[in-house]
């Protein structure tokens, strides 16, 4: 209720929010929660809570009229249509030079994403996080946080077999015959529910395509691991649809944050402010460094220091696609959930996500999302004219993640014989440049923030998401980000509370 006071305040509920959540209120900390999405926990006129990756509606997007997905077309034919303006799952955030995409709703990220659980190379972590001990973080808070988000590998066996993995076999075969490590990756996605899935059993979930507008099955997302977690202490209060707009020094002692309330159209109907003792900026690393930015421009917190902003990658990330022989069918059912990578990061600076297209026909491509050392970051900034947060990213800077991304499929193209896909994202392009799925930095480690996310130049004001990671993690994020923030929060409950 407006006027409340609570001691911990989460600004949003993706990967760093929860691992807060959790271990504040088992520390015996009351937390309340502030989401700006839904709480998905409602079905449709369907009956079911989430729409299908191929039948984008309503629920699909974050405040959009239009559709706008990743691939914006097949065979040629545009793909985008038209919706009901709602506070959809899916946010296609638009900048000057890149779209992010990003999940909106109680569990953030972890309700759109394909729940790859990657944990970097150990050798490439300094690069990632220059200011941690790669020692602590792989002995202690990479575990606790596979462990915490129901990490597991797939069954080899199984897979081997499994038509829903054709797609990836394919990937493998052209993968090795051209030299490249193939490497498995763990999910979070309940495997004996996708064999059952696939057995007949139950209703599909990964094999019916879900993924990007959310899973209806099978997925541990946050909600069903951490945050029920912090739930059962009977110390958490989540606020769905509610986003926060404002964070400043109270008169008396810690802060006022203003928070409005939105309808499902995204109309403000109340705004209230409660008062905290202590502020998790967990939004995301764009929704955190938006925040921070303006608040430190506009007067609410005007000792944030001047790296603000600064740091941000959209982690290399660039897809293509690619055409396979007729003798190579990638297999009309095709798991959404991803399983494993092409490892060329020494070589030429990529690990390539062997990434279904699940159609539901036979297209014989072979899909990629590679992961890139792009050496480019971009700043958010305040524009006063317009009293918005830009982006400087520029697109041509992706020119860096296509040569990189190259190295690898270029080499397995002339092994192959194979070419290019050029029906995927209009205009004949072949390279899906214009995106990022992994938003990383603007409020980094050891720079905005002490080496624990505390913000410099307030106490009790906390970074603890994607927004710590200075733009690259060499891999698919959330592990780190999940990771970080379990070396963040022991450390902060030991010495702040
Ligand atoms: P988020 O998970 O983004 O959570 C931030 C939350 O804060 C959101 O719920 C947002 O609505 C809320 N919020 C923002 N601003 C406000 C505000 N002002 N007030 C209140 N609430 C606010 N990563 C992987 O590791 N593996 C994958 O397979 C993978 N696949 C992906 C697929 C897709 C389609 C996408 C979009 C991402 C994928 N990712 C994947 C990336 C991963 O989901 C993100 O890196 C991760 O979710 C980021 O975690 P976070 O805690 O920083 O923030």
């Amino acid at each position: 209720a407006s006027g409340a006071h609570v001691p911990v305040l989460v600004v949003g509920t993706g990967y760093g929010g929860c691992v807060a959540a959790l271990r504040l209120t088992v520390a015996g900390v009351d937390v309340h929660m502030a989401e700006m999405g839904m709480a998905w926990d409602t079905p449709g006129p369907d009956g079911k809570i989430f729409a299908n990756t191929t039948r984008p509606d309503y629920r699909s997007f974050w405040l959009r009229t239009r559709t706008r997905q990743p691939l914006s077309n097949f065979l040629g034919f545009p793909l985008d249509k038209d919706v009901p303006r709602h506070t959809g799952i899916l946010d296609a955030e638009d900048f000057a030079g890149i779209t992010v995409y990003q999940g909106r709703g109680v569990g953030g990220g972890s309700l759109v994403n394909g729940g790859m659980a990657v944990t970097p190379r150990r050798d490439l972590f300094p690069a990632v996080l220059p200011t941690v001990d790669p020692a602590e973080m792989y002995g202690t808070y990479y575990p606790r946080a596979t462990a915490g988000l129901g990490v597991t590998p797939v069954d080899p066996a199984w897979w081997e077999a499994a038509d829903c993995y054709q797609y990836a076999r394919v990937g493998r075969r052209h993968a090795e015959r051209s030299g490249f490590p193939f490497v498995f990756v763990p999910n979070v996605y309940d495997w004996d529910y996708m064999k059952r899935e696939a057995a007949g059993g139950v209703p599909r979930s990964a094999l019916e395509g879900e993924v990007i507008y959310g899973n209806n099955h099978g997925k541990k997302t946050l909600p069903k691991t951490y945050l029920a977690r912090a739930a059962a202490t009977g110390r958490l209060a989540v606020s769905p649809l509610h986003e926060v707009t404002a964070v400043t020094p109270a008169p008396r002692g810690g802060y006022t944050v203003t928070l409005e309330r939105l309808d499902t159209t995204g109309v403000t109907v109340e705004t209230k402010t409660v008062t905290a003792d202590r502020v998790f900026f967990a939004a995301g690393s764009v929704g955190t460094s938006k925040l921070l930015t303006r608040l430190k421009a506009t007067g609410a917190l005007p000792a944030l220091n001047d790296q603000i902003g600064k740091g941000w990658g959209d982690n290399g990330n660039v897809m293509c696609g690619r055409a396979n022989h007729m003798w190579d069918p990638t297999g009309k059912l095709q798991s959404a959930m991803p399983t494993a990578g092409i490892d060329n990061w020494d070589a030429g600076g990529a690990f390539a996500e062997v990434a279904p297209l699940p159609t539901g026909i036979e297209t014989y491509a072979s899909f990629y999302l590679s992961i890139t050392k792009n050496p480019h970051r971009a700043e958010f900034r305040w524009n006063p004219a317009t009293r918005n947060v830009e982006l400087t990213w520029d697109r041509a800077w992706k020119q860096a993640s296509i040569d990189a991304a190259r190295t690898i499929f270029d080499r397995i193209n002339a092994k192959e014989g194979t070419i290019y896909r050029t029906d995927l994202f209009g205009g004949n392009r072949i390279w899906g440049d214009h995106l990022t799925y992994h938003p990383l930095g603007g409020a980094v480690l050891g720079r905005a923030t002490d080496n624990h996310g505390r913000l410099h130049g307030y106490d009790g004001l906390y970074v603890i998401d994607g927004a710590l990671i200075p733009g690259n993690t060499t891999v698919n994020p959330f592990v780190t980000i999940t990771a970080l923030a379990e070396r963040n929060i022991e450390h902060i409950v030991a010495n702040d509370l």
